[in-house]
């Protein structure tokens, strides 16, 4: 690449970053470096940003800001180059050349994300997101690049227009500042959100800055008397080296506070954070005692980071503690070591030279594991058919999180506050959570719907037989989960509509004596099936299984014949036959049959079944009231074939005059026949001195009922007995 020789370069610019590059970069490092801006100097000649200064101005600041959190040559390298292969005629072919295959990956993953083309302002950021994600599951250097750029972007952002600024300020608020949050970048991430924040709600943002602004002085007397009477005091109690530093919180973070807790400024009381750093990690508790020891802590607000790290690796001990003044003080304690980290996040992990850290599989492979997140958030877009449910899933996972739990073997799970035993089964694999049975909690069991507890320790037991239900969807909180869930139903669903639809076809078919083989090979079959758009025999199945197309209608339509219109079939005769179910439909064989909750039909009723979309055939008593209102297409007869053990679980009504000794009169007639009273409960009347009883137990059958219910009716004070269906009293 003949560039040595142009006479455009000014060599200077490049000083502050190689100064800056010095201390932890390589002399052959910083040649490529060089050759880098030149090549970008020389490629982006003659360009200028919106605020007047030469384009090169740019790369060389993002390469600035990557240099700060010490990383690596490759990602310098990017940096300077990143807007070359959009903006000028440089090819990806001559990066590649010239500074290798990483660096050449690095430019194209960067250049990707900016080129892609949006059709509106929502779908523009989760397709963002999107694509970041899915070239942060190969490299995640391409993201820190992109978040560089995005802050410089971000602090040269005044010469755009209105419209533009407060679209990429919602755009870095709602993603790019989480996301550095989420990669531990916090420098990086106040410093967006304050940008961000400036141009969204620019009256709020000056009103909080001067009234800052006001308090500077004397806020930082107060920082250097704390720091003086605390390094004192500490001294007296212990040896240990420490250093104490104080800062104060971001405009955005104090918004917030305000925002959250619906108070004034002057009401946010933790603006100021202090920070001991130590050596080592015993230190860090020692100090922490002393500290308590000199002010009393606020319960509630320790959090041991150390022990428990966040996911991005952050560790530290965090306390808030009544100090002079009685002013809520924030500290925090952490090693030296631990701080570096808190400072650069994932950057930490990418300090290596390029060969270095490829031959090292071991240190990539557990850098790529700490950050497990991003895979799942990787294959979560492969399954997310809509970009907004997208976005939704990721905000959810990017912006919650404070839950820590632990597995029998000691690993930490990080789930948002409200997560259950379910979202913990599917974050340890699908298959587990695909036939979740029970979870234990620190050893004892707990319903799926417990929400899990910081430092509970979780164990969950599978089983063939168990299966993702619908209301889990209610139940859990993770995007993975609700995915996984989602799915499994989906596939269930349409199982069951093929099945069902096949039998209901066939069932038809017999009546106008056709058989099913029969009438799907013919010619007027396949056309049919055409002109509705379906393809397989299992998609005429689904639609008439889903409801979609009724069966009757679809066979006159192949046949061309006039068929019998159908009617609410003839109460059927008993069946003597022993099966697996309880219920069986006629001429459809074995499916899937429920008993309807409405009615609750019992064995020796009336009884009729419903083709269901979502629950197969659905059976109620034949004069359910709800029954009458659905299609009679869709009816189906079915008889009762009973088994020994079968029970189903009924509740009545009894009213009785509220005087003492009848509940327990009432409840003598079950125990005399052995029967379990699942829930009793009772109301008094407003009117008179009457009340309701309400009784859920099991039974066989109605004849069973039937005799329950005349004992209930021969007992003193009982004014009527009835059969109800919900089990007990709306209050
Ligand atoms: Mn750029």
């Amino acid at each position: 690449m003949g560039v040595s020789n142009s006479q455009t370069i000014d060599s200077s610019k490049i000083n502050p970053l190689i100064k800056r590059t010095h201390e932890y970069l390589s002399s052959e490092d910083h040649n490529l470096i060089k050759k880098a801006f030149w090549l970008s100097d020389k490629a982006h000649h003659g360009q200028f940003r919106k605020t007047g200064e030469p384009f090169i101005e740019h790369p060389l600041e993002v390469a600035m800001i990557l240099a700060e959190l010490h990383l690596d040559v490759s990602s310098i390298v990017t940096a300077l180059l990143h807007d070359v292969v959009e903006d000028t005629s440089i090819t990806l072919h001559e990066i590649k050349k010239d500074f290798g295959k990483s660096v050449a990956f690095l430019v194209d993953g960067v250049t990707k994300l900016s080129q892609i083309k949006f059709k509106s302002n929502y779908e523009r950021e989760s397709e963002n997101i999107r694509k970041m994600f899915v070239s942060m599951g190969k490299d995640v250097r391409v993201i820190l690049v992109k978040l560089a750029d995005r802050l410089h972007n971000m602090r040269t952002l005044a010469p755009l227009s209105e419209e533009r600024q407060l679209r990429i300020s919602q755009e870095t608020l709602n993603i790019y500042a989480p996301l550095a949050g989420r990669l531990g970048l916090h420098s990086i991430k106040m410093e967006l959100e304050d940008l961000a924040f400036k141009y969204i709600y620019p009256e709020v943002y000056s009103s909080i800055f001067q009234q800052f602004e006001e308090e500077t002085k004397e806020r930082n007397k107060y920082i250097k008397d704390v720091i003086a009477f605390l390094t004192e005091e500490l001294a007296k109690k212990t040896k240990v080296k420490f250093e104490i530093k104080g800062r104060t919180k971001n405009m955005y973070s104090i918004y917030k506070k305000m925002q959250n807790q619906k108070i004034s400024y002057a009401e946010v009381y933790d603006i100021i954070a202090f920070r001991i750093c130590t050596q080592k990690m015993h230190e860090c508790y020692e100090l922490l005692g002393w500290v308590h020891s000199l002010w009393k802590p606020i319960p509630g607000r320790f959090k041991d980071f150390i022990a428990i790290p966040k996911a991005n690796n952050y560790q530290s001990l965090h306390t808030t503690v009544i100090g002079p003044q009685g002013k809520k003080l924030e500290i925090q304690i952490r090693t030296y070591d631990m701080h570096y980290i808190a400072e650069r996040g994932v950057a930490a992990h990418w300090q290596y030279k390029d060969e270095a850290f490829l031959k090292n599989v071991k240190v990539q492979t557990q850098t790529l594991k700490k950050f497990s997140w991003l895979q799942d958030l990787v294959a979560l877009h492969r399954q997310a058919q809509h970009s907004n449910v997208f976005l939704e899933s990721v905000k959810k996972d990017l912006f919650e999180s404070d839950i820590y739990v632990f597995t029998p073997k000691g690993d930490v799970k990080e789930f948002s506050s409200g997560a259950t035993p379910i979202d913990f089964a599917y974050a340890v694999h699908t298959d587990i959570g695909n036939k979740l049975k029970e979870a234990k909690v620190n050893g004892r069991i707990v319903p799926l719907k417990y929400k899990l507890q910081n430092g509970d320790v979780i164990e969950v037991n599978t089983s063939e037989k168990s299966h993702p239900v619908r209301e889990w969807l209610n139940i859990c909180m993770t995007s993975k989960a609700r995915s996984r869930i989602r799915s499994y139903i989906k596939d269930e669903e349409r199982k069951m509509a093929v099945q069902v639809g096949q039998k209901l076809l066939d069932k038809e078919l017999k009546k106008v004596d056709f058989s099913l083989d029969r009438f799907l090979k013919q010619s007027e079959c396949k056309k049919t099936m055409v002109s509705m758009g379906l393809n397989t025999h299992e998609d005429i199945y689904a639609q008439i299984g889903y409801g979609k197309v009724i069966t009757q209608n679809f066979i006159q339509k192949v046949l061309g014949k006039d068929l019998v219109a159908p009617k609410v079939p003839e109460a059927p005769k008993k069946s003597k036959k022993k099966h697996d179910s309880p219920i069986e439909v006629e001429g459809m064989g074995s499916v899937m049959v429920q008993l309807a909750k409405c009615c609750a039909p019992l064995p020796g009723e009336d009884i009729l079944g419903y083709i269901s979309v979502e629950r197969g055939i659905v059976v109620h008593q034949r004069e359910c009231k709800k029954l009458q209102n659905l299609t009679p297409e869709r009816y189906v007869d079915v008889s009762w074939r009973i088994k020994d053990e079968f029970k189903q679980v009924v509740h009545v009504k009894i009213m009785v005059y509220d005087e003492t000794g009848t509940l327990n009169n009432i409840s003598n007639i079950f125990t005399e026949r052995s029967i379990n009273i699942l829930e009793l409960a009772s109301a008094a009347r407003e009117d008179d001195l009457k009340a309701d009883v309400f009784v859920s137990f099991e039974v066989r059958d109605i004849e069973e009922l039937r005799s329950i219910i005349r004992c209930l009716e021969q007992i003193k004070n009982v004014v009527s007995v009835s059969r109800s269906s919900s089990a007990s009293i709306k209050y």
